[in-house]
């Protein structure tokens, strides 16, 4: 029987990638998988895990990473677990790694790819800044651990278990040196991941690229970029879709003067509608689309923004 850990990070507790790529782990075989988290991040009910485990704040804090690496390494001596996976998240980033020398394991970092068959698991990840995809073949004793790029590997099905939760109480932190003084809500655009509704725009709208902002208000949709843009300074780089950026899997993508290169693609996971508006009705992003535009992209931001006002269409609720 397989045990399998997944830390379910905070900020993401609708993600079920990690679960996903556990059952690509454990194929058929017979497994319990257990979820660690805080309360906030964790399902309430049944749910796809056998047990939950709940990390209660009073005692370690998720900014507090020396006492909370302390904390899962005294959950794996006790619990054995075989997997033990973490979202490639700025926290997972900081914890996997923590855990792993105190674990005295391996860990592949990013993983975007799980190829599990006979006994023999073979990972791929993004090597020299994603120029090269590099598979790695896991040797050695256990437990496996990962860190797993978020939106790659999905989960369907409504299967649901009778979840037993327990709060973590007996760890005993150690002074960290870290006081809390003050705690300050940030303020941020919405993570172009979690949008319904993307509006991305690539090189045939690098000179006009703040023309898109005006279609994403009136949609209630979120704007994107390919690198193209990102490279020329135009956007930053946490809206960049693609295989050094974000991999995003929208309702509706709308793609405006995108080529749709292989690295841009490689962001683009189970999207539902593509719409591709391009002056070259050749280019890549046009045979993955839904529907095909052939022209002026801004000129059609600009004639959809007037039939969506002529119409008096609200997108505010359908969209988000
Ligand atoms: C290691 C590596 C990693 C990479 N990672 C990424 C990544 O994560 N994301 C990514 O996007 N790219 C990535 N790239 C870059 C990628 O190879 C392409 O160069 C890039 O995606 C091109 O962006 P683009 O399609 O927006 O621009 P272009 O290639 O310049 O294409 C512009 C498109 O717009 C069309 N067009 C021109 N004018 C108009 C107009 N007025 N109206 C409508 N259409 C018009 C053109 O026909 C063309 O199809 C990576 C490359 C490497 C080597």
């Amino acid at each position: 029987m397989k045990k399998v850990l997944l830390y379910l990070d905070k900020n993401r507790p609708q993600d079920l990638s990690l679960f996903a790529a556990s059952k690509m782990l454990v194929k058929d075989e017979a497994c319990i998988i257990s979820a660690i988290g805080y309360q906030e991040d964790l399902p309430l009910g049944n749910s796809v895990y056998d047990e939950v485990m709940i990390i209660d704040e009073k005692h370690v804090m998720a900014y507090d990473t020396m006492n909370l690496t302390a904390l899962l390494k005294q959950i794996q001596h006790v619990h054995h677990f075989d997997i033990i996976l973490f979202p490639s998240t700025p926290l997972g980033r900081i914890l996997a790694p923590r855990l792993a020398i105190a674990l005295h394991v391996g860990l592949v970092a990013d993983v975007t790819g799980i190829d599990a068959h006979d006994g023999i698991v073979e990972l791929i990840r993004p090597a020299y800044s994603g120029k090269l995809m590099a598979k790695i073949l896991i040797k050695g004793e256990g437990p496996l651990m990962m860190t797993l790029r978020p939106n790659i590997f999905t989960y369907h099905s409504e299967d649901v278990k009778q979840t037993v939760y327990q709060t973590l109480k007996k760890h005993e932190p150690k002074a960290s040196g870290i006081i809390l003084l003050e705690t300050k809500q940030k303020v941020a655009g919405k993570d172009i991941r979690d949008s319904k509704v993307l509006i991305s725009g690539g090189g045939g709208v690098l000179h006009q690229f703040n023309r898109l902002e005006d279609l994403a208000r009136v949609l209630n949709a979120v704007v994107s970029a390919s690198r193209r843009v990102v490279d020329s300074g135009v956007a930053h780089r946490k809206i960049q879709v693609g295989q050094s950026g974000k991999t995003v899997s929208p309702k509706l993508y709308i793609a405006l003067g995108i080529s749709g290169s292989v690295q841009h693609i490689e962001g683009l996971k189970n999207v539902e509608t593509i719409i591709a508006v391009n002056t070259n009705k050749n280019a890549p992003i046009c045979s993955l689309a839904t529907l095909v535009v052939e022209g002026d992209a801004i000129e059609f931001i600009e004639k959809l923004l007037v039939k969506i006002k002529e119409n008096n269409l609200n997108f505010k609720e359908e969209t988000q």
